[in-house]
């Protein structure tokens, strides 16, 4: 569904289940094996509705009583999760879209400056792929997901699309402004970050939340 407040290349979901598995995994009392299994039902939910303009084929096959006309996903889709906390999304993804291609680009955030650092990157020379889904269950800033999205161009994706679990709105007018064509799925659209660059109300740091790696400060400490 689309949000009249938001840039059209915005998708937020209004189903039910969306909004109660994003209440239990923002629940402080979540435990990580259960913030997995949350992450990886949302990315399932969100990767559904991401899909769902996806362009088809038309196939000749034969059922047990006669041939019909079937249909075969058109695209080769990439998936690039945003290392760490995007990996909980890639195992949804690939059981809706088993044959999809897995590449993996590593940004880091200065902590000082917010802006990303690229440290890993084994995409191939040519892209290999006509859609790539960015996976990133926060997009927080927004600039992972513009850098992320910088370098898929360059590689030759012809087709891009974020899918996040929850957004800032700082993130969607920083990705929007520098990729208005990136259509952006997310689960919710929270308040504001904070001066860390956390989402409020957010869910805390999402990748130490599915690794259980609680070494730093909280996100609500200065
Ligand atoms: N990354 C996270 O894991 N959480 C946030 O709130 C922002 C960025």
């Amino acid at each position: 569904m689309t949000d009249t407040r938001l840039p059209p290349n915005v998708h937020v979901s209004h189903h039910p289940l969306v909004a109660h598995k994003l209440s239990l995994l923002r629940d402080q009392a979540t435990e990580p094996k259960k913030f997995r299994e949350l992450v990886r039902e949302l990315s399932w939910l969100l990767g559904y509705e991401a899909m769902a303009d996806l362009a088809l084929r038309p196939v000749e096959i034969q059922t047990p009583l006669e041939v019909t006309e079937g249909s075969r996903l058109e695209p080769k889709v990439g998936l690039i999760p945003v290392l760490r906390a995007g990996l909980g999304m890639v195992d949804a993804m690939l059981e809706l879209m088993p044959a999809a291609e897995v590449w993996h680009i590593g940004l880091y955030r200065d902590e000082r400056t917010l802006q990303p650092v690229e440290y890993y990157n084994k995409l191939p020379d040519a892209a290999t792929v006509q859609i790539c889904l960015i996976l990133d269950p926060m997009l927080a800033t927004g600039g992972s997901a513009a850098a992320t999205v910088d370098i898929l161009k360059a590689w030759g994706a012809a087709r891009i699309k974020q899918v996040s679990l929850i957004a800032a709105p700082e993130g969607i007018a920083t990705l929007s402004a520098a990729h208005p064509d990136v259509e952006i799925h997310v689960g919710a659209v929270d308040r504001q970050l904070n001066d860390r660059g956390y989402i409020q109300p957010g869910l805390g740091d999402a990748g130490d939340r599915q690794f259980g790696t609680f070494s730093g400060p909280s996100p609500e400490a200065e």
